[in-house]
């Protein structure tokens, strides 16, 4: 079979699931299939698929038709031009997510602390893309702190991050110029009703505290006190409907300048604020 009747029958298959999609998922099974970079599987129509290469391609095509994930299937994907390691001990990093992350590069910060960090997509790019930075990534699961510490020694930067496992501040020591996280914000309602992918294949426990779905903000908002330096900021994702909740709970945790910031879709997607300066 040749790459281009291949990428028309995946396409076509995967279509009624992963919509517009669709051709972006089957040329990126083609490539982790075939080992051929993107650049190749776009012009490769008239190439013969080797046989290992369309079993493979095949493989994948079949555990996507039973709603797992793509990134799970090729064992990692992209977050802020960088390739995370993703298992079903993560969540898979979010494009949404990337919003948090620019937030928080926008002013200078010396010590960070990602809570549940998951693959540690945030906590390692932001050490990525600044230096000088060091801090502390926590995760209830040691599942995903085992990704996490993978995918800093992926990107080097390992010996900035220490790693603890932790229910949010326990066993923390210190205070932080950023505190930032995506914690679980699902409502339990909410989380009924979300697609297959997520609830077959991603931790219950990384996407829903439970409740109102707020509950990981009151946990993390606890701490601040202790663990936030003067001036620090805190930064946190949020489900497009909680904006108000969550800055009423900031607001409540003394933090000043309290802001709901919009994701590149327009939804709600980020809550950040400040301690207060001392006086
Ligand atoms: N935005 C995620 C989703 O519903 C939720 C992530 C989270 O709870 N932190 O897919």
């Amino acid at each position: 079979m040749r790459a281009g009747e291949w990428l028309l029958r995946a396409g076509a298959v995967l279509e009624p699931f992963a919509g517009r999609e669709a051709g972006r998922e089957a040329r990126l099974m083609l490539g982790a299939a075939s080992g051929w970079s993107a650049a190749r599987v776009a012009v490769a129509r008239e190439e013969g698929l080797a046989p290992e290469v369309l079993g493979r391609a095949e493989a994948m095509l079949e555990r996507r038709l039973a709603r797992e994930p793509l990134a799970l299937i090729l064992g990692e994907w992209g977050f802020f031009g960088r390739s995370f390691a993703v298992t079903r001990h993560t969540l898979v990093p979010r494009p949404d997510t990337e919003t948090l992350v620019e937030l928080a590069l926008a002013e200078p910060f010396g010590r960070v602390i990602d809570l549940g960090t998951g693959s540690g997509a945030i906590a390692v790019t932001l050490l990525a893309e600044r230096g000088a930075a060091s801090g502390v990534a926590t995760d209830l699961s040691a599942g995903a702190l085992e990704v996490a510490g993978g995918n800093a020694a992926r990107h080097g930067v390992a010996g900035r991050l220490a790693f603890v496992q932790a229910d949010w501040w326990q066993g923390v020591e210190g205070r932080f110029d950023l505190i930032v996280s995506n914690p679980p914000y699902v409502s339990a309602a909410e989380y009924d009703r979300l697609a297959p992918e997520i609830t077959r294949y991603e931790p219950r426990a990384a996407l829903t505290p439970g409740g109102d779905g707020l509950s990981a903000y009151r946990a993390i908002l606890a701490g601040v006190g202790l663990h936030l330096s003067p001036g620090g900021r805190v930064l946190v994702e949020i489900g497009a409907a909680q904006g108000e909740a969550v800055v009423a709970l900031f607001a409540a945790a003394g933090l000043d300048a309290v802001v709901v910031h919009p994701d590149m879709t327009g939804k709600a997607r980020v809550v950040s604020g400040r301690a207060r300066a001392v006086v």
